[in-house]
């Protein structure tokens, strides 16, 4: 029988696979959106990848584990993800506002894998803290990426927005 903290490991790596699916969708939703930004789509499309593989790789470490991935779960996170995508539309601002939330979701993430990696060492699952390290790094790098383009891109946006006829939003 599954200890405590088996089951709470569990339900913690059902949650990461939903929210793994949930940013493919947002990723992928965000990148066909920038039309004038294209080294911020180019490095959402480059995440998306990642992300579908990090996906994979979680449902994997459940499966290991004798469980199977949430079906409700990942649904509500792609139906979050396709309106956050989409709240886009109705803002002048929409790189900016894409940046500003893309990080967010990064650090998201890279709390969640901390809390994983403590927690598969705590049931000690070897493989699955690999995995997580593994998925962290992708997830920090990207954090990295986008703190330094913010300030880029904001300013990008800027000059844009004060050129009349050119479109700025994204
Ligand atoms: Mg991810």
């Amino acid at each position: 029988m599954a200890t405590k903290a088996e089951e709470h490991f569990m339900d913690w790596l059902r949650d990461a696979h939903a929210m793994e699916e949930h940013a493919e969708r947002m990723l992928g939703t965000t990148a066909s959106r920038m039309k004038n930004y294209p080294a911020f789509k180019a490095r959402l499309e480059q995440h998306q990848q990642q992300t579908r593989q990090q996906a994979s790789l979680i449902k994997g470490c459940i499966e290991r584990r004798g469980g199977s991935t949430s079906t409700v779960k990942d649904l509500a996170g792609k139906v979050a993800a396709t309106a956050q995508g989409l709240s886009g539309l109705f803002v002048s601002d929409e790189v900016v506002k894409a940046l500003l939330g893309s990080y967010t979701f990064a650090q998201f993430e890279i709390a969640s894998y901390r809390s994983l990696i403590a927690a598969a060492q705590t049931v000690g699952d070897v493989e699955t803290q690999r995995v997580c390290q593994q998925i962290l790094a992708d997830e920090e790098a990207l954090a990295g990426w986008l703190g330094e383009q913010i300030p880029l891109a904001t300013q990008e946006f800027l000059a844009r927005a004060a050129v009349p006829g050119t479109t700025a939003k994204h």
